[in-house]
């Protein structure tokens, strides 16, 4: 059945949306469609709104604390990923848990971690904004579950995901921008840290020790005024 021929039968309320939404990324995902993650994830697992659900293991939906203050968001499933099914597991992952750890960050009650597109692309190449677009309405139900006053944008594709920005990650890390009422930074991906592992002054490594004590310090404010 054509997408049209979907959409076209919620009119006569013949077929319940929730039913279609997984089957192509012309079929809507209103705010308020998921009840909670378990749903979600389910759609993602059945999903084939882009290409990338026809090679998935697992699709790769999220991990940590669903209630978060902090959410991190990174680009999309490497190989460690889509065989376990949890964001952020391989080197990066590790170097990530260590970069949270050195202020005192937790992922399992600090922070939650997803992902912009929850299926592996081929060869871990970057998504196609047609891929981030068909996608990106089950980050946002994410964002609206999860409900963190902190976004952390783990590199370029994430800030393009979803600020729409194509600035260089090295020109907007560190930097506080407001995205519907919530705090985002774009912080270094950890995969570039671990291709650029000086610590010298300025390098990206050191650069990141100064966004994540920042990001510490206003996690602190924010705890502090609740
Ligand atoms: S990447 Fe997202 S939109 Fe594409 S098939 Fe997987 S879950 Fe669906």
């Amino acid at each position: 059945m054509s997408s049209d021929t979907q959409l076209s039968l919620f009119d006569g309320s013949s077929f319940n949306q929730q039913d279609l939404i997984p089957t192509d990324a012309k079929i809507p995902i209103p705010s308020g469609t998921y009840a909670n993650m378990p749903e979600l994830a389910q759609h993602c697992n059945n999903c084939r709104r882009c290409g990338l659900g026809e090679n998935r293991t697992h699709a790769v939906v999220g991990r940590g604390n669903l209630q978060a203050k902090i959410m991190i968001i990174g680009e999309a499933p490497g190989q460690s990923e889509d065989e376990t099914g949890l964001p952020f597991v391989g080197k990066s992952g590790q170097l990530l848990e260590k970069i949270l750890a050195s202020v005192n960050l937790s992922t399992e009650q600090d922070v939650y971690i997803g992902n912009i597109n929850k299926c592996r692309p081929p060869e871990n190449r970057v998504p196609t904004a047609e891929e981030m677009a068909a996608c990106k309405p089950y980050l946002l139900e994410q964002i609206r579950l999860v409900d963190p006053k902190i976004i952390l944008l783990t590199g370029a594709t994430a800030v393009k995901g979803i600020t729409g920005s194509k600035q260089g990650i090295t020109k907007i890390r560190g930097q506080w921008l407001e995205s519907e009422g919530r705090l985002c930074m774009p912080i270094f991906h950890p995969s570039y840290l671990l291709r650029n592992p000086s610590r010298e002054k300025g390098s990206p490594k050191w650069l990141m020790w100064q966004d994540i004590q920042a990001v510490k310090a206003k996690y602190d404010e924010i705890k502090g005024e609740n």
